[in-house]
């Protein structure tokens, strides 16, 4: 904690690296965006911090990799119980500094960290690698895969700690070390497991954490000719920024990316269980998820009822203060992005779209701490043409559009019509539509008749402007380890 020239009590966080803390001479404001207030100062590092952690990444690499991949995961499985140990606490600071409602961070961004220690403690005990016989030449391949050194892992906002540890545990599993630089508008809960670090038996060197802006730490580890590995997930923009930054030393990358992806309603669906889910799959976390559906596509014969019905349930959706338990959704991360998710609102205005419900805070019943707070309602919009800005880009904030469609055909191309493939969701009884559907969209994710359902052995991933590679079971396996095919001849 320290104070400034008002007294005012901040949290300080300091860097973490070679498994000390390690403070920064200068910071940056994290705000609460629930208040819109400044709570917690956020080391502005540089090269030169990103140079001592890279250089105590490679220190440890050695030992670490050469432990067993049992051993290494008994490491992994101690976090992920010291963590869940203070679950309460960790939900707590995650919803403080994002912006989420406490029971989003306690029911799914906590547990989901947890669980990606657990899951990668597992999986890496269980891959195989290739083997081949060439009897006539008198020769056995077989490969081998080893790890590829100091990973330089850069995560987002939207889902810290979930999306930070979704890099951590793999790499490190695999016998990686790392060098993590968080988003410097949410860093403390990963701040936070740093503390745990030590006593989890992660050893010195083994998991660094730079905190900084993307400019300046993001870009010193990018560029860190020490680095041959990068797994990135943020905006597209970033990624080109990255991806050309990375070239000249020909890095492994993994991207994922933004997405502005379709829900297709056909008229057979489950409009119950249809109207619940997709409510769910365009607001949830503020709409601030990638997978988020932001375009809603209705078979025309169901389309009055269908907009009907979800505009109900839509106004049903609460936003609120994010410790009140009755709120769906709580504070967008920041004021810039309330104000660029509100100017999509008013272009699909000025476009002659119908705004449906949503738009104003004026409507929310907010207490009077939160009266500075970046909220939001859930909005729902129609009657926007496809080439429109506001159907074409990411808005990533709880608005979502609806438009018609006749044909399966129609249906398709408008799902395939933006630069972006990360997910798509199809709604319908018929199995046989479905799969031809799921088979056409040009998606890393195709949920039918549900969202978000996640087995992290599947491939996830995005294709088009929504990523690079896939990570999750086998694939992070395959990412975070070099292949080596190996000739024997006898
Ligand atoms: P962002 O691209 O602005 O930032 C992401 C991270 O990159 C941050 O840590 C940031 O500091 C860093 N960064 C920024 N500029 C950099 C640079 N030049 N060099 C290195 N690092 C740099 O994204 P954001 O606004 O934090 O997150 C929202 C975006 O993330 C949305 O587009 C969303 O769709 C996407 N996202 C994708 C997935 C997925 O799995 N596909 C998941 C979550 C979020």
């Amino acid at each position: 904690m320290s104070k400034n020239s008002e007294q005012r009590t901040y949290l300080v966080l300091e860097n973490y690296i070679g498994g000390k803390f390690v403070s920064c001479q200068s910071h940056i404001d994290s705000y609460d965006p629930s208040t819109g207030e400044i709570y917690c100062k956020v080391p502005d590092s540089g090269k030169e911090e990103v140079e001592a952690a890279v250089a105590a990444a490679k220190q440890a690499f050695p030992e670490w990799s050469a432990r067993s991949p049992e051993q290494r995961a008994q490491v992994l499985n101690k976090l992920a119980d010291l963590i869940e140990a203070n679950l309460e606490e960790f939900a707590q600071a995650e919803s403080r500094d994002q912006g989420k409602t406490v029971i989003f961070a306690r029911t799914l961004d906590i547990p989901r960290s947890v669980y990606n220690f657990r899951f990668f403690a597992s999986s890496v005990l269980h891959h195989t690698t290739e083997c081949s016989q060439m009897d006539h030449m008198g020769c056995l391949n077989y490969t081998v895969r080893c790890p590829v050194g100091v990973a330089g892992l850069i995560s987002p906002w939207n889902l810290p700690l979930y999306l930070l540890t979704w890099k951590i545990a793999p790499a490190i599993a695999t016998g990686n070390t790392v060098v993590a630089k968080p988003s410097e508008m949410t860093s403390v809960t990963a701040w936070m497991m740093c503390k745990l670090m030590q006593q989890a038996g992660v050893p010195p060197g083994v998991v660094n954490v730079v905190f900084g802006t993307g400019p300046k730490a993001g870009d010193a580890l990018v560029g860190h000719p020490d680095v041959p590995l990068i797994s990135f997930t943020g905006s597209t923009a970033t990624a080109q920024r990255i991806t050309e930054r990375s070239a000249p030393y020909c890095k492994k990358v993994s991207m994922e990316l933004g997405g502005k992806n379709p829900a297709i309603i056909f008229a057979d669906a489950d409009l119950d269980q249809c109207i619940e889910t997709t409510v769910r799959s365009s607001f949830s976390n503020q709409g601030e998820v990638c997978l988020c559906t932001s375009r809603i596509y209705v078979e025309r014969s169901i389309y009055p009822e269908f907009l009907k019905r979800f505009v109900a349930a839509a106004k049903k959706w609460k936003t609120g203060p994010p410790s009140d338990p009755s709120s769906n959704n709580g504070a967008l991360i920041s004021k810039e992005h309330l104000e660029k998710v509100r100017s999509f609102v008013a272009l699909a205005k000025s476009e002659g779209g119908i705004i449906h419900c949503g738009e104003g805070v004026d409507q929310l019943d907010l207490p009077e701490k939160h009266k500075s707070g970046y909220f939001m309602p859930a909005t729902v919009i129609s009657g926007i043409s496809d080439s429109s800005r506001v159907m074409q880009e990411e808005i990533f904030g709880p608005v979502t559009c609806v438009n018609p469609f006749d044909t399966e055909d129609e249906a398709v191309s408008k799902g395939n019509g933006v630069r972006y493939g990360l997910a798509a969701t199809v709604w319908s009884r018929d199995v046989g539509k479905v799969h031809r559907l799921a088979k056409r969209l040009q998606a890393g994710l195709v949920w039918t008749n549900c969202w978000l359902v996640r087995d992290l052995n599947l491939p996830f991933g995005g294709m088009k402007n929504s990523g690079v590679g896939r990570e999750g079971g086998k694939d992070s396996y395959h990412f975070f380890t070099e292949v080596k095919s190996i000739t024997i001849k006898h």
